[in-house]
């Protein structure tokens, strides 16, 4: 690999996108010296107001691209549907981009990730790309129940659909526009979780220890850091995700949801390349945060320690917490600060929006039980 020496402090990185996770990252990257310059399109960029630079402009514009490859020596994202050409394009132009197009290119379609996973040898769910009408009628009984999930921009649930039988696929299928899909034999879930792993230049890896997730509606609702899950599962997803980042040739931060099934079995679900919603309270828990990790591997400086050095709740703040039966009105954040070992974070988002992920808050304690009793206090402020 070419051009892999530290970058010095006071370097220009760049990111793709200007959402809350490139907010979080320029925090990191400031505190360690270095600029960031912001590229999205948004009226309302929540990273690129905490960063030294934003430009404006699509992620395909060229003049732009142009611009970040003159500035910045090295370039992340932080949403996995940035068009892979544009990094492909600035890592022709010199740019160390963290992670790889081709590593981006794989997550961004759910049968090229499922492939991809079970080529390392780590177990996924039985699926079937269905691609037309006829591998609808085609479809082995053995994948039902299952979901039928859109290969492309699926995200919080949406484009899924429940298929019960194989009677019903054809219509599931068209109801989602006929897209190119995926059906995946819908597993009895114990758990979910995560697990966050940071790969350099240099091939050294690191994973942080497992996140426990829980949903509602689709969209992630709370992390419990440490996960509560047998320490072999534990030992054993932490492995699968070294194993994918290595297959990948990862560069940069990679996050990997598992399920634990009722067996204690371990199956991964699906990627995301770039810190995940999942690893927000590595800021406040871990001796290094995800965001460091991101700052440190695409800089090509050390890989931080990933230790958790509390047990922690993060819970997310959606637009929903605004709503009222008179209109929208600001949460009580008062109450919220009031309670101690509580972190809160907000994106500076201009509007609250039903389903809208507007801040989050880590609950910090002594013990897993006080974290989630103070979790308790804060959700009912929140409602
Ligand atoms: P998204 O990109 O929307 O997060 P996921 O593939 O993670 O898509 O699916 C969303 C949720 O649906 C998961 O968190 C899990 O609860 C459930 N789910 C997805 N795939 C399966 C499956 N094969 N078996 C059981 N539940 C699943
Ligand atoms: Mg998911």
């Amino acid at each position: 690999m070419k051009n892999t020496k530290a970058l010095p402090p006071g370097s220009w990185l760049g990111m793709m996108g200007g959402g809350q996770l490139g907010r979080m990252f320029s925090s990191a990257a400031s505190r360690l010296g270095y600029h960031v310059l912001v590229l999205d399109p948004g009226e309302v960029s929540p990273a690129g107001e905490v960063s030294a630079r934003r430009i404006q402009r699509s992620y395909k514009d060229r003049e732009a691209l142009d611009e970040i490859a003159s500035i910045c020596p090295a370039v992340s994202t932080e949403f996995e549907n940035v068009p892979s050409p544009s990094l492909a394009y600035l890592a022709e132009k010199g740019c160390r981009t963290a992670p790889l197009a081709e590593a981006v290119a794989i997550s961004q379609d759910r049968s090229a990730e499922k492939a991809f996973i079970a080529s390392t040898g780590v177990p996924v769910a039985p699926h079937l790309a269905i691609l037309s009408d006829e591998d609808c009628v085609d479809a082995d009984p053995d994948l039902f129940p299952g979901i039928l999930k859109t290969a492309r921009l699926g995200y919080d649930g949406k484009g899924q659909v429940s298929v019960d039988t194989p009677a019903d696929l054809l219509q599931a299928y068209h109801s989602l526009g006929s897209v190119d899909c995926i059906l995946e034999k819908k597993l009895q879930l114990k758990t979910e979780c995560s697990v966050i792993v940071c790969r350099g230049f240099d091939g050294e890896s690191a994973t942080f220890p497992v996140f426990e997730n829980h949903h509602k509606n689709g969209i992630l609702a709370e992390t419990v850091l440490p996960a509560r899950i047998p320490e072999d599962a534990e030992a054993e997803a932490r492995l699968y995700a070294i194993r994918i980042a290595n297959g990948l040739k990862y560069i940069g931060v990679l996050c990997i949801e598992f399920f634990i099934l009722e067996d204690g079995s371990v199956v991964a679900n699906e990627t995301a390349p770039r810190p995940h919603n999942s690893g927000h309270a590595t800021i406040e828990a871990c001796m290094t945060s995800q965001f460091e990790q991101q700052v440190r591997t695409m800089a090509g400086l050390p890989l931080g320690n990933t230790t958790l050095l509390s047990p922690a709740v993060m819970l997310n703040i959606l637009g929903d917490s605004w709503e009222t039966a008179d209109g929208l009105k600001e949460p009580d954040w008062d109450a919220v600060l009031a309670i101690p070992g509580v972190k809160l974070h907000l994106y500076g988002k201009a509007e609250a929006r039903h389903g809208r992920k507007m801040g989050h808050v880590t609950c910090l304690g002594k013990t897993p039980e006080e974290a989630l009793e103070r979790a308790k206090k804060v959700a009912v402020i929140l409602r």
